[in-house]
C-alpha cells in the first residue's frame, strides 16, 4: 500500500474515498465514522436507533453534499421534517432561525454511522478496524513506518494522513520517531487546537410524549447546563410507533463537572433537567445510556498550514482544521486529498 490513513472518522475516510486505490484505513474501534456515531438498542416491539454524537448532517458544502446526495445510496436518507428551536438559561423557548431551519437536517434511517459504512463499503479502499496506531516512524527511504500500540509493523507508507482529534494525534507524535525540529513544530501547531467534552444522554419511554412543534432545542445563551435537547423518535425509522426516545447533550462546563459521576446520578439530574425545561415529566424513563465524548466539539482551531507541509508525506486532517461539524471535517480529508495527489503527480 502507499498511503495510509489514521482514522475512519468522516475526515480520514473522506480523504480515503477522494484518493482512492493503494489506500488502507487503519480505525482504533469496531466501527466507522468516528463521532458521526450511531447506537442501537433491541427493546419491545423493535430495535432503536440513537445517534449520540452527531445529531444530524448538513449538505451544505462538497464533499459532503456530493458524497451524500450523489455518490453514495441516499435510499435511506431523510430530512428531519420538524425545525430546531431555541431556549435560553431562563428556559424560555423560542422560535428557530427560519433560515437555518429551511436547509435540510439529514438522518439515515438507522443513523448517521450509515455515512461511514457506506464510505467503506465503497470498495475505493481497504479498512482495517480495532488496531490503534501507537508510532510512526521515519525510515531510511523517506517512508513511514506504522506500528500499532503492540509495536507491531504495520507496513511502510509513503504518504501517511492523520485524521484523529488534535490531543490524540498529539499522544500519537509524542511516540513516534521523527526529526526534532520537524516533530516539535507539528506539536506547538496542534497544541493551539482545544476541544470541549460532552455528556451525551439517551432517554428511551416505552410511551409517546407530549407532541411538539420543534424536532430540537438549543440554547442559546450558551448559559444553561444542557445544550441540546432533541426528539430522536422525530427522525425516520430510528423509534417503534408508541415510543419515544430523547437526546440531551450537556454543555462542556456541565460535562466535565459531572465527567467522573456515576451514570445513575448523571442520567437521574439530567432527566430532571429536561422536565423543568419542557413542562413535562420526563423523570419516568423506562431505559437510559449515557456516552462520555472527550473530544467533542472543537473550542479552538489549529492552523492547516502548520501542519501540513511541515513534513513530506506527512498529513492532518480533522475538524480542529475548520470546525466541529461533519461537512467542515470533510472538507478537511478532501483538501489532503488533493494535496496528496498534487504531491504524487510532481514527483
Ligand atoms: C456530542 C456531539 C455532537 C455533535 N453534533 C454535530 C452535529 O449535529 N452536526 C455536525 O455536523 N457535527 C456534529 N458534531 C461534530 C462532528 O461529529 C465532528 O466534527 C466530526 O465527526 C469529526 O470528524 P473527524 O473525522 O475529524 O474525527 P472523528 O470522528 O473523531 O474520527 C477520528 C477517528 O479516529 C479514530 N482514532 C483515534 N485515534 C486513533 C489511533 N491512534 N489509531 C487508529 N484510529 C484512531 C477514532 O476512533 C475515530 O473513529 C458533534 C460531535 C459530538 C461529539
Amino acid at each position: 500500500m502507499a498511503i495510509a490513513v489514521i482514522g475512519a472518522g468522516i475526515a480520514g475516510l473522506t480523504a480515503a474515498y477522494t484518493l482512492g486505490g493503494e489506500v488502507v484505513v487503519f480505525e482504533k474501534s469496531r466501527g466507522f465514522g468516528g463521532r458521526a456515531a450511531t447506537r442501537w438498542y433491541d427493546r419491545p416491539g423493535g430495535r432503536v436507533y440513537v445517534d449520540h454524537g452527531t445529531q444530524y448532517l448538513r449538505s451544505e458544502s462538497d464533499p459532503l453534499r456530493r458524497l451524500m446526495l450523489q455518490d453514495l445510496s441516499s435510499a435511506d436518507l431523510s430530512d428531519i421534517a420538524r425545525p430546531v428551536w431555541t431556549f435560553d438559561s431562563s428556559h424560555v423557548i423560542h422560535e428557530g432561525d427560519s433560515e437555518q431551519n429551511a436547509v435540510p437536517k439529514w438522518s439515515y434511517r438507522h443513523g448517521v454511522a450509515t455515512l461511514g459504512k457506506l464510505l467503506a463499503d465503497s470498495g475505493r479502499f481497504e479498512v482495517r478496524l480495532r488496531v490503534r496506531i501507537g508510532k510512526i516512524q521515519t525510515h531510511a527511504d523517506g517512508r513511514y513506518r506504522l506500528y500499532d500500540t503492540e509495536g507491531s509493523a504495520l507496513g511502510d507508507y509513503e504518504q501517511v494522513v492523520i485524521a484523529i482529534p488534535s490531543g490524540q494525534a498529539a499522544d500519537l507524535l509524542a511516540a513516534s520517531d521523527l526529526p526534532p525540529t520537524e516533530k516539535v513544530a507539528l506539536q506547538t501547531a496542534l497544541q493551539a487546537a482545544s476541544y470541549r467534552r460532552c455528556l451525551s444522554i439517551a432517554l428511551g419511554y416505552e410511551r409517546d410524549l407530549a407532541p411538539r412543534p420543534f424536532y430540537a432545542l438549543v440554547n442559546s445563551d450558551k448559559r444553561d447546563p444542557m445544550a441540546w435537547f432533541a426528539y430522536e423518535h422525530d427522525k425516520i425509522g430510528h423509534a417503534v410507533r408508541g415510543q419515544a426516545v430523547v437526546v440531551a447533550q450537556m454543555s462542556g462546563d456541565y460535562s466535565l463537572a459531572q465527567w467522573e459521576n456515576d451514570n445513575d446520578a448523571i442520567v437521574n439530574d439530567v432527566a430532571a433537567h429536561a422536565s423543568k425545561l419542557l413542562g413535562e415529566r420526563l423523570t419516568d424513563f423506562d431505559w437510559a445510556d449515557i456516552q462520555r465524548w472527550r473530544y467533542s466539539q472543537p473550542n479552538t482551531l489549529a492552523e492547516a498550514a502548520q501542519l501540513n507541509g511541515v513534513l513530506r508525506g506527512l498529513w492532518f486532517a480533522g475538524d480542529y482544521l475548520r470546525g466541529g461539524r461533519v461537512h467542515l471535517a470533510a472538507e478537511t480529508g478532501e483538501a489532503v486529498a488533493f494535496s496528496i495527489q498534487q504531491a504524487r503527480s510532481a514527483s
